[in-house]
């Protein structure tokens, strides 16, 4: 499985039915992220902006040696927010959605 915050060649260390933890050797480290995430994610096409991800991860690793990425987190500061004009376009219902879960 590719790393889903940088896209690396990674190892998926352990997968349960609700999240993957990953180790990417290429700068994130091991992490893990709820499937509900990776799902949005796919159908969104969106990314996780790596460096502010990479960030975050690091002052997470002060709790938790393997942080989980959840939804909420990813909404809140990790997303990949280079294509603004795609909220622009996309309906109304689609952005109500993003607060119902
Ligand atoms: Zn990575």
């Amino acid at each position: 499985m590719k790393c889903l915050i940088c896209q690396a060649a990674s190892n998926t260390v352990h997968a349960a039915e609700d999240w993957s933890e990953i180790a990417c050797s290429a700068g994130c480290g091991r992490y893990r992220v709820s499937a509900n995430l990776v799902a949005k994610m796919k159908f969104r096409n969106e990314f996780f902006d790596i460096e502010r991800t990479r960030r975050w991860l690091k002052m997470s690793r002060n709790d938790d040696p393997v942080p989980l990425i959840s939804t909420y987190d990813y909404n809140v500061s990790l997303l990949h927010r280079d294509t603004e004009e795609r909220s622009v376009i996309a309906p109304r219902r689609a952005r109500q959605s993003l607060t119902s879960d």
